[in-house]
């Protein structure tokens, strides 16, 4: 690390859980996140302030007038332009050292497959079961850690399925894709705009986390958020042996 990045990264080399070692993980880490909406905008906020070397988003909208209520990474003068451009712009404002790569599409197939192979944790912050799971699918194919974000209304949830370990639940495990057909969307039901913030932060700390190789994650644990009474609880996940995704 050169003077300036000791400055800009001291409040983090200050902690001993981090340190230069912790720091200089980051560095060279390179994150996924799905998603540069209410979710990703904090998560690739806290990434790209906090140094972590590259930083995948990917995205296929384009920033519309009412998701700026919630979506901190981007800015009105960005309505209509692609969220990833406009996320990476804002970005580079904040840690110009920090390498974003703007993927404008809803990734899936062979190019998720490579995406995910490629990182070294994965952030989820998409808006559909259908991406969740594809997501889940390739981290458990390519082993990756996955840190699993939702928020609707005045609910939130987070986990990580650390699935570098054989023994980890994946998402699968939890939320059956069969159990699932309607999307619970935010155009349709609402969402407060600090419980994304919430969600994403608790998200962004849990892939620094495990990126750093700190604390203990969220990992086999499901973070249950009531924005309306604040309460906040963890519910033990339990990997299913019949899972057809990770189980198989
Ligand atoms: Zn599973």
């Amino acid at each position: 690390m050169n003077d300036e990045q000791l400055l800009r990264y001291s409040r983090h080399i200050l902690l001993s859980q981090i340190g230069i070692e912790g720091q200089e993980k980051l560095l060279a880490a390179h994150a996924l996140v799905i998603g540069a909406g209410g979710l990703g905008s904090p998560v690739a906020l806290y990434l790209a302030s906090a140094g972590v070397g590259r930083i995948t988003v990917c995205d296929g909208d384009d920033v519309d007038l009412t998701n700026l209520q919630r979506q901190i990474v981007h800015r009105t003068d960005a309505i209509g332009r692609k969220k990833v451009d406009s996320a990476r712009a804002t970005l580079a404002a904040i840690n110009p050292e920090v390498r974003v790569i703007a993927v404008p599409e809803r990734v899936g197939g062979e190019r998720l497959d490579m995406l995910v192979a490629d990182a070294d944790v994965v952030v989820d912050g998409c808006d559909n079961f259908a991406t969740r799971h594809a997501v889940n699918r390739a981290c458990v194919k390519s082993r990756k850690p996955l840190v699993s974000g939702a928020a609707v209304r005045f609910d939130g949830q987070i986990a990580v399925f650390d699935l570098r370990d054989r023994g980890s639940p994946c998402y699968h495990c939890l939320f059956p894709e069969e159990g699932e057909s309607e999307d619970v969307r935010c155009a349709v039901m609402g969402v407060f705009a600090p419980l994304v913030g919430i969600v994403g932060s608790i998200q962004a700390a849990e892939a620094l986390k495990v990126l750093a190789g700190v604390g203990e994650p969220l990992a086999g644990r499901l973070l249950l958020l009531d924005a309306l009474t604040m309460h906040m609880r963890t519910v033990k996940l339990q990997k299913d042996p019949a899972c057809p995704v990770c189980s198989a």
